[in-house]
Formats: structure tokens, sequence, C-alpha cells
């Protein structure tokens, strides 16, 4: 038997515009995605069977069948493959949020992907394990990838961002808990791009920072805030507990409900954690995962 553990790292949506609604019921995006250092850990070990895939998680709210994403992508890659005389066996510890808008899912799929082209001597180029995953989610593409991304098409078009600079934040996670129904999520944006002026689909202001060096703090957006925000007030409540902390900015991430504030010092970021803890409000300090 052959086993390999691999951690699954988070993304938070530096910036999130979504573009158009596709004929295909897709929505294209704009986004920069970034890679922080909360991950759930990922286990895989491959042994002669029947192509049997089993996975254990320790989130009772995880699936733990073949509707996992970790299942998928691993049944995906066999499928691939042309192997049937394998079993596979995944565990998950979990850490990240699950539907909390942070990739948890298409991370820990990634990572199984990753974990058994290793095992099988590395059958797959980076680019071909991408494909298998971005048929099971447009996330996965950018979690192979990780580091800083600019995202377009449904998410799964990525180019990496590679700064000379390297910009120096933590990053505060906080969650209001339970989740924002994906379905309510992207008809509220559906109402919205129909009324907002046309959006071109371009990455202004925030991209020349990220290239500069420059702690993404001045250029956040999220559409998704937009819509959700003004009907959760939680989620806004929360938002502003963040900036009360001292955070230089905060967002929400991805179609939330997650949110995170972006400290210019890592104690900052601590300290401020350590004031949510206070009021009962739990929250994850993380840094940025930088592949440069
Ligand atoms: P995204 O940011 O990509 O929209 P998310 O962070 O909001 O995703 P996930 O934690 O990936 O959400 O979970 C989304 C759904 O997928 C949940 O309903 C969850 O039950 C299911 N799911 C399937 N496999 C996994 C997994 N390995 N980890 C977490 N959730 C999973």
């Amino acid at each position: 038997m052959k086993a390999v553990s691999k951690e699954a790292y988070a993304k938070i949506n530096l910036y999130l515009k979504v573009a158009n609604k596709r004929s295909d019921g897709y929505h294209n995006i704009a986004s920069i995605m970034q890679q922080i250092d909360l991950s759930d850990t990922v286990t895989v070990s491959v042994s002669k069977g029947d192509g049997s895939i089993d996975i254990t998680c320790t989130d009772p709210e995880v699936p733990c069948d073949g509707t996992n994403i970790a299942a998928r992508c691993a049944r995906a890659f066999l499928g691939r493959l042309g192997k049937n005389d394998v079993s596979v066996r995944i565990g998950i510890f979990k850490r990240i949020p699950v539907s909390g808008g942070l990739a948890g899912g298409s991370s820990d799929g990634a990572a199984v992907l990753s974990a058994l082209n290793e095992i099988t001597g590395n059958p797959f180029a980076e680019n071909d394990l991408k494909a298998i995953g971005a048929g099971i989610g447009a996330d996965i593409p950018f979690c192979l990838t990780g580091g800083t991304c600019e995202c377009y098409g449904i998410g799964d078009s990525i180019s990496e961002i590679n700064t000379y600079a390297v910009p120096s934040y933590s990053v505060l996670l906080v969650s209001p808990g339970g989740s924002v129904p994906t379905p309510d999520a992207y008809r509220m944006i559906d109402e919205y791009i129909l009324t907002r002026p046309k959006y071109e689909g371009t990455i202004p202001d925030i991209l020349d920072d990220i290239y500069d060096g420059k702690i993404p703090c001045r250029y956040l957006q999220n559409d998704f805030e937009n819509v959700i925000l003004p009907t959760r007030p939680d989620i806004a409540g929360l938002k502003r507990e963040l900036l009360d902390t001292g955070a230089a900015a905060a967002m929400m991430s991805g179609s939330g409900p997650t949110l995170f504030g972006i400290f210019r010092r890592h104690g900052d970021a601590a300290a401020a954690s350590e004031k949510l803890k206070e009021k009962g409000i739990r929250s994850w300090v993380c840094k940025p995962v930088l592949k440069f």
C-alpha cells in the first residue's frame, strides 16, 4: 500500500466580479484568488482492490460517499488512467469551514488528484490534472496551482501572478456559521448584473497593487457583497466588527458567509482574534501562501 498526505489550502477572493451569465447557466467571472495557510490534511492511500473509494472525514457535515468532491476526483483520476484493479482510501482532517466560500471541497479534490498522481508515478502533467479537476469544480485548477492567480472564465482559466516584491500581511477569517445557499446567491447576482452598468471583465487597480508588491487592501471588491450584505445583517455586522478590530480592509470571500480582514502586522491580526474571542466570535489567523 502506498500513502501520501497533502495539505489542502483554503482560498479567499481578493477581487470577484461576476461578468455575465452564460447560455450553459454558469457565470463568467473575473477574480483574484489568494491561497491562505488554513488547510485540511488529506491522506490518500492506494492498494490492490476492486476500484472502491472509501472516504472518511472528521467533520460530520461533509458527505462521506461518492458525492464528496475528493471521492469524485479520485473516481475521475482512475477513470482517465483506465485503472480498475486498485482501491483508494481518503482521510480528510477538516479545518476549513464547510460551505464557507473558501473552496474547501475543491482544495480537498485538488489534493487527491495531486496525491494520486504522485502515488501512481506521475502519469499526468499538471495541465492534465487541471483538466480532470475542472470537470468536477471550477476552483480545482486554481487549488492545483496555488499562490496568487488571476482567474477568468468560470474561474477555471487562470494565470499565476508572480511579483518580485513580496507583500507581507496577515489574514483574519471570521464566519457567522451556516451558509449562503448558492442558488440564492446566484439568483440575487443575476438580478444585480442586469441592473448595473455593463462590466467589461477586466481587473483594474488591485492588480497593479499586487504586481507592485503592495498589501492588497485598497481595491478589494466582491459583487456578492452588494447583494448578500443587505439581506444578511449578521454578515454585515460581522464585517463591521472585523473593521473595528483594526483591519486595514475587510470583505466577504466568494459567496460567503466567511469574511476576511487584512492586517499589516501578524501580531495585530492575533490581537484582533483575541478581541473577537472575548465576544464569542470564532476566527482564524492566517498568512497568504505565496509561491514566489
Ligand atoms: P466554493 O468556495 O468553491 O464555492 P465552499 O467553500 O463554499 O466552496 P465547500 O466547503 O467546498 O464550500 O462545500 C460545498 C458543498 O460541497 C457542501 O454542501 C459540502 O457538503 C459538499 N462537499 C463535498 N465534498 C466536500 C469536501 N471534501 N469538503 C467540504 N465540502 C464538501
